[in-house]
């Protein structure tokens, strides 16, 4: 774009960061391109460059609750966008097996409440109803086993309190990590491809432009900074900030501006997966409204499903498993209805970039960090790293103070995320297989094995885990603390002798709710019927 060009399109002045061109088409590519048309309108122009060759990681399909702020803020409603991309509701993670064989648990997305003080998993430790700590704790649990779906036949949401907020053009519009609120009772399953897909019509109908080429140079001017990506048949694209949503690759970040990668794997082994996209016959088969991490002998296998197929794969870490082994688990996981699909084999590179944000140049997505997907993390990833963008977004390149505190904070949300995952080994009950056996003596962070300690005395809560914001609430780690059964937790002294009256009351009111909407909401598979009839 010339200047005059960038007059014409009322991009102010040109020595201000106006051009942005995103080099990636990937989810953080499309999602990036989308929530900076929304957020700056025309005051910027957006350009995104992707490889007809190279083609995207194509998993990716469950997300946080949190999510809903991302198409909010896109002014997107549900029905705008969950037909095209295949989506599903999610109401929790499930978790198979972590504990042993036949045994299950969910991490759903539902506040825990609290009595007296006492977070009320320390009074379930205390006042026990059932041996299920998550069905005593929450409705959420209940609805995952019964399949509902979140939404009555009409539409109307199981918690309607948490939606009222629409999607007019005159609402303002919140960001996640400043809106903890209040808990979004349910996130989605969708088909990656399809969201990049309806993202770049998104993005391109609002003025971003598409570029289909490879990027084969990365030019630095004298100060470090990018000046332009050399295409093999386009020229040279030329920025003010550029986006590097390259996937594993890391092309911008890593490669060109050679920012160091710090990895995760001595905490975090697992560093291989297989995937297959099995077909689904949704009249026959429930549709769960979960993600299912089912552990394995080195591993776990997600399940997800979607409309019409179930997106499955094998995590693992190759040190414990080969490709062809993991491969072989999978398939007898699923059973005939795969023999026809190919397999995609991936390498996972788990860690982070030490920084995001160097110089003009921003990570998003896999070129920024990853953990395994165990509690669907990537997207959130994604999504947080472009709400940061936004609230840090330069006006020129004299900006290291906006940078640092974006670095921090993308820093923390990854670094917390990874304590969150280590917990899930180092409390797992489950120790049949070396693998398994490992998990209980490989290091963790150092703060987390200090909070593992205190967690045997006393239940996570705000005081105690992870302190900067990373997306998971004191209740999940209680959760996984008291879902996963490794670990012998007492309940606070002080609870043998406060009065018990109003915690048992909550136990109630949870065991009715759970009850009546059990009774009250379709199957998801009813749902989604419905909702194919009146397309
Ligand atoms: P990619 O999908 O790899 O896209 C890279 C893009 O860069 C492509 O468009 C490619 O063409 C382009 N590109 C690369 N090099 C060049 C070049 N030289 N020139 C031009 N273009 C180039 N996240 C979740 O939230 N939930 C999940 O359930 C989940 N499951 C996952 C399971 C696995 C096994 C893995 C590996 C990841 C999972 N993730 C999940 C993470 C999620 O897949 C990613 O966060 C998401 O897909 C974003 O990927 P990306 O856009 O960064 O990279």
């Amino acid at each position: 774009m010339t200047q005059t060009d960038a007059a014409a399109k009322n991009l102010g002045d040109p020595g201000k960061t106006r051009r942005v061109v995103v080099v990636g088409g990937g989810t953080a590519g499309w999602m990036t391109a989308s929530y900076l048309t929304a957020a700056f309108g025309d005051k910027i122009d957006v350009t995104v460059v992707e490889s007809a060759q190279i083609g995207t990681i194509g998993v990716g399909e469950a997300t946080f609750s949190d999510i809903r702020h991302f198409f909010e803020f896109l002014r997107l409603a549900e029905s705008d966008w969950m037909p095209a991309c295949n989506a599903t509701y999610k109401l929790a993670v499930r978790f198979e097996n972590w504990r042993e064989p036949g045994h299950h648990f969910y991490h759903p997305f539902e506040q825990m409440g609290s009595i007296d003080g006492f977070p009320l998993s320390d009074w379930w430790l205390r006042y026990p109803r059932t041996d299920r700590f998550d069905k005593d704790c929450f409705v959420m649990a209940s609805l995952c086993d019964a399949q509902r779906s979140p939404r009555y036949l009409d539409g109307t949401p199981v918690d309607q309190g948490v939606f009222e907020t629409g999607h007019g053009e005159e609402t303002a519009r919140a960001t996640m990590a400043e809106y903890q609120g209040a808990q979004f009772p349910y996130a989605y399953h969708f088909e990656a491809h399809l969201l990049a897909k309806f993202l770049t019509k998104y993005a391109t109908d609002r003025g971003a432009r598409h570029v289909v080429d490879n990027v084969v140079d990365v030019a630095l001017d004298e100060h470090g900074f990018i000046s332009h990506v050399k295409t093999a048949e386009h020229g040279e694209l030329a920025g003010d900030l550029f986006v590097d949503c390259t996937g594993f690759r890391g092309l911008l970040m890593n490669k060109a501006l050679g920012e160091p990668f710090i990895s995760y794997q001595d905490t975090l082994p697992n560093d291989s997966a297989v995937a297959l996209q099995v077909p689904l016959d949704m009249d026959r088969e429930p549709l769960r409204p979960c993600t299912t991490a089912t552990a394995q002998e080195a591993g776990w296998i997600w399940t997800i499903p979607l409309i019409s197929r179930i997106g499955t794969g094998y995590v693992y870490a190759s040190d414990y498993c080969e490709p062809e082994e993991a491969e072989r688990v999978l398939r007898e996981f699923v059973g005939p209805e795969a023999a026809d699909v190919e397999a995609n084999h991936i390498r996972m590179r788990i860690g982070r970039s030490r920084r995001s944000w160097v110089n003009n140049c921003v990570a998003v997505g896999l070129s920024s960090g990853f953990v395994e997907p165990l509690e669907s993390t990537g997207i959130f990833f994604i999504h947080h790293a472009i709400e940061q963008m936004v609230k840090y977004f330069p006006s020129g390149r004299d900006n290291d103070r906006l940078r640092n505190m974006y670095n921090r904070s993308t820093a923390n949300v990854m670094d917390g995320v990874r304590e969150f995952l280590c917990l899930h080994y180092r409390a797992a009950k489950r120790a049949d297989t070396q693998y398994w056996k490992d998990t209980k003596t490989r290091p963790v962070p150092e703060a987390l094995e200090e909070r593992l300690e205190n967690w045997k005395y006393k239940v996570p809560d705000a005081e105690t885990v992870y302190p900067y914001y990373h997306g998971l609430p004191p209740y999940s780690y209680n959760c996984i603390l008291l879902g996963a059964g490794g670990f012998d937790i007492r309940h606070s002294p002080a609870l043998d002798m406060a009065d018990e009256t109003a915690a048992l009351a909550e136990f109630e009111r949870i065991r009715l709710k759970a009850e009546k909407l059990v009774q009250e909401l379709p199957t998801q598979n009813e749902y989604f019927a419905k909702m194919r009839e009146n397309a």
